[in-house]
């Protein structure tokens, strides 16, 4: 911390960091850049100031240090010159690489990953999030337990036996272990009452935002919905899922839902951990992939959030792909270009609501081309529905038992709310 700062009781003061990039050689500078800028703001997300950015043209990272011996002094004195409380690579580093510039550098070194996870952990805010989090942190910490406790096996550890540090990262590492078994076990659970939950949505056709933090995903979803949202010029403001029911123009209700945004480089502790909520999220019928058109390396942005939908399974989803923010473009030119990269893309702002009547029409359109697979429950008495179902749909699965028949069929959306209107009164809807 340095000496002299001033800031108000009960908040906690803010850190000062130097920032630090591995790049192979010939790296160009706007990539550089822009990496360093979003290690940056996720810095002041987290509650720190970049006092000074470093890089190092290396082939690969040195296993030992990351960077090469000679940085090292170099690194110390910048440290001591802006008095920073810690080196943040942009790299995530290995346990062994942490320990070894920690010990080195006497000063505490993090990698983007750490700064993700803090800023997930200060976020979380429903019992699942929180849960997510902290088994994510712990699969992170776990690794890097030995590098904590060195200082003391060196100080007590003699030739041969087991020094105090040891003994202690043994018990760390099995409170660790019994600490996530038990997390995991309560995710399960969690999962369960929200399935349980989620049951009652029926039939509704569903959208889902997705898109790199800040696009303006949550802005969107109010602009549409009309409700209030959460909505910071933060990264990784909204960590919880939030869905919304709201009419489209021809009066169709259906369901939106707005979840965590992606980012280059996110840690795999935190995909995993959170894979069981963005797997739901992702079940919906069309995906919204919102960019943010104003942001200087956009179709990297684009390039990230494909790579991670493919990572959890749904880069083959019916996607609308919307350009946010088109107010901010300095160069309406820009339009022009990104029209004929991506023919189709939407083009709107949120906040000042430019376009959106189109936005809305072209998801009318992507449900009435979509088939959905849903759960149809039958009584005996109206038995003859069933006819009209199997002429109606392609029935998948066909259960006959003592109240009547389950059927789940794949039928598309307006067809699927012809049968609502229909057969409302006696067919039930479940989602599979
Ligand atoms: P999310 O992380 O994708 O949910 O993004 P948010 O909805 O929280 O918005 C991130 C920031 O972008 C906020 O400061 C918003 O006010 C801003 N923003 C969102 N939509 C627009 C827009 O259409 N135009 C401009 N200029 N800013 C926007
Ligand atoms: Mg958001």
């Amino acid at each position: 911390m340095s000496k002299n700062t001033l800031h108000p009781v009960g908040e906690k003061p803010r850190e000062k960091a130097l920032i630090f990039a591995i790049v192979p050689k010939g790296t160009d500078t706007a990539v550089l850049t822009e990496h360093l800028d979003e290690l940056a703001l996720l810095l002041d997300t987290a509650g720190a100031d970049v006092a000074d950015r470093l890089y190092q043209e290396r082939v690969k990272p040195d296993p030992g240090w990351a960077v090469g011996k000679g940085k090292i002094e170099e690194i110390r004195e910048l440290a001591a010159e802006h008095d920073v409380d810690m080196i943040v690579f942009d790299d995530e580093l290995s346990p062994i690489q942490v320990k070894n510039l920690e010990e080195e550098l006497a000063i505490k070194v993090l990698d983007r990953s750490g700064v993700i996870l803090d800023i997930f952990a200060a976020h979380a805010k429903s019992l699942e999030s929180r849960t997510q989090v902290e088994l994510a942190q712990l699969q992170y910490l776990m690794p890097r337990l030995t590098g904590m406790w060195t200082h003391l096996s060196k100080q007590f550890g003699g030739v041969g036996s087991k020094g105090p540090g040891e003994t202690q990262i043994e018990t760390d590492r099995r409170m660790f272990r019994r600490r996530i078994q038990r997390l995991k076990e309560k995710l399960k659970e969690i999962e369960i009452q929200r399935i349980v939950q989620t049951k009652g949505r029926g039939s509704l056709a569903r959208f889902a935002l997705v898109g790199y933090t800040n696009a303006g995903k949550s802005s969107l979803m109010r602009a549409i919905t009309g409700t209030d949202l959460y909505i910071k010029d933060q990264l990784f403001a909204t960590l919880d899922t939030t869905v919304r029911s709201f009419e489209l123009l021809s009066g169709q209700k259906v369901l939106i839902s707005d979840t965590v945004g992606f980012i280059r480089k996110l840690p795999h502790q935190l995909v995993a951990s959170f894979r069981s909520t963005l797997a739901e999220t992702l079940e919906a019928d069309v995906l919204i992939h919102v960019v943010d058109a104003s942001h200087e390396h956009a179709r990297d942005h684009i390039e990230v959030v494909n790579a991670t939908l493919k990572e959890l399974g749904a880069e083959d989803k019916p996607m609308l792909l919307v350009f946010n923010k088109i107010d901010a473009l300095e160069d309406k030119y820009v339009i022009d270009d990104m029209e004929s990269e991506y023919p189709g893309a939407i083009f709107v702002s949120a906040l000042r609501s430019i376009n959106l009547q189109r936005l809305l029409k072209e998801m009318q359109q992507a449900i009435e081309e979509l088939s959905v697979v849903r759960t149809l429950m039958v009584p005996y008495e109206q038995a003859k529905a069933v006819s009209k179902v199997y002429s109606d749909s392609e029935v998948l699965e066909r259960k006959d038992n003592d109240n009547g028949t389950t059927l789940v069929v794949k039928v598309s959306a307006d067809k699927l709310s012809a049968f609502e209107n229909e057969f409302a009164s006696f067919i039930g809807l479940a989602s599979v």
